[in-house]
């Protein structure tokens, strides 16, 4: 089989073109997808500086145009490089970007004319590599956001940086001015270059779907206002966190928790400073609370909390901490005195023999006894008592 380096040259600029408008358009799918536009605008240039390769080798064109192929390819991967920062929330670092071309269009001038043209190749591709290295690392990177397809991305950057690493030392053995022979590091590259561009341009698509879908997941599940999950996530987990208990035979307790007269706060101070509020009680609650204990915003100015592993007397006491928490947070928010208060109903379960509705109802009990009595207080339904494992509830 022979093989033509000026077709795969051409083959490898239409491919890379084509991953550029397959970029450019996931970029108009996905509002956070700006990842996809700077890459897209990367493989747009690598495929322009292979495209005036071809065109040089095809005779179409003088060598002269050539180190402007070489630059295009070297700017291409400080694009990417821009694009994984981006997806970062970080911002474009124009000083290293400007130093990469600048190196490449002056360092050569430093070396002896009959070297010019190896020196040059090399510092480019050593460029190129620097670039591709520091897009791998900002990948790669520990951030708090764990994405399958950043992994992938990362080490096929990677992969590539090494590669054009590898290529540097040919740039002194090999005719620069012709396509570099199959047998060498170099002359793979026609291969290597379509394999990184079809690779990075699919994992970029699928890391920009994979946050889409994270942020998506996760508005579905957590309260905007305050941040903790709403009705739905609790219902889930809790239906979870019940059986289990059942299963093992476990202590469960559910709080329900109604701010207190809060119309009348709202009515006061405006329904922004009511928000305000709800996000103090959050804040406060969280800061009781055990990690496995799960708090959700039922609705309105309503929370409930699942207590795994607490019985009557745990949960009483876990209530009380959380009244006691608010009251102190809620005296007053953002310098506004407020008295804000809360009132707690709980239903408890020694071997956790209720179903999540059937606790629901009951702490609901408590909680409109809590009203009844005054507010700013907890109340427990009447205590229990385990008989032969069975629950007796005493009236
Ligand atoms: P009680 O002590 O009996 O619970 O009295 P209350 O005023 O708290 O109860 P009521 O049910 O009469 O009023 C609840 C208020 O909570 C009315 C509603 O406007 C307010 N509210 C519900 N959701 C939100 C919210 O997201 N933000 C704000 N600021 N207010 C809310
Ligand atoms: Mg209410
Ligand atoms: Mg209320």
């Amino acid at each position: 089989m022979a093989l033509d380096a000026t077709t795969l040259t051409v083959a490898g600029s239409f491919v890379t073109a084509l991953t550029a408008a397959v970029l450019g358009f996931t970029w108009t799918q996905f509002r956070d997808g700006s990842v996809a536009l700077w890459w897209a605008g990367s493989n747009l240039l690598l495929s322009l500086g292979i495209g005036i390769l071809a065109v040089v080798w095809s005779g179409g064109a003088d060598a002269a145009i050539m180190p402007l192929g070489f630059l295009a390819m070297t700017v291409s991967p400080a694009l990417a490089w821009t694009g994984v920062r981006a997806f970062n929330q970080r911002r474009p670092h124009p000083p290293l970007l400007l130093a990469g071309p600048l190196l490449i269009a002056l360092a050569p001038l430093a070396a002896p004319p009959s070297l010019r043209a190896e020196i040059g190749a090399a510092i480019n591709l050593l460029v190129t590599a620097a670039y591709l290295g520091a897009a791998s690392w900002e990948i790669l990177r520990p951030v708090e956001e764990r994405l399958r397809s950043s992994r992938a991305l990362g080490i096929v950057v990677g992969a590539h940086a090494l590669f054009i690493l590898a290529c540097v030392r040919d740039t002194f053995a090999i005719d620069l001015g012709r396509p570099a022979p199959f047998g060498t590091i170099l002359g793979a590259i026609h291969f290597e270059m379509l394999v990184y561009a079809i690779a990075s341009s699919v994992f970029v698509v699928a890391l920009v779907r994979e946050r889409s879908e994270a942020i998506h997941q996760k508005a579905a599940r957590i309260d905007p206002l305050t941040g903790i999950p709403n009705r739905r996530a609790f219902a889930t987990r809790a239906e979870f966190l019940i059986e289990r208990a059942v299963r093992e035979g476990a202590p469960v307790s559910l709080l329900m928790l109604d701010l207190d007269r809060f119309k009348l706060v709202n009515d006061t101070h405006g329904h922004d400073f009511g928000d305000r509020v709800l996000q103090a009680f959050a804040d406060s609650a969280r800061r009781v609370l055990r990690p496995n204990d799960l708090l959700s915003r039922w609705g309105g100015e309503e929370f409930v909390v699942l207590l795994p592993g607490a019985g009557r007397e745990a949960a009483l006491c876990i209530a009380e901490r959380m009244r006691l928490a608010f009251l102190t947070a809620g005296e007053a928010v953002g310098g506004t005195v407020v008295h804000a208060t809360v009132s707690i109903g709980i239903a408890s379960d020694q071997a956790a023999a209720s179903t999540l509705d059937e606790l629901m109802k009951r702490a609901d009990t408590a909680l409109y006894k809590a009203k009844r009595l005054g507010r700013n207080r907890v109340e427990a339904e009447p205590a229990e008592c385990l008989e032969g494992g069975a629950v007796i509830r005493i009236a």
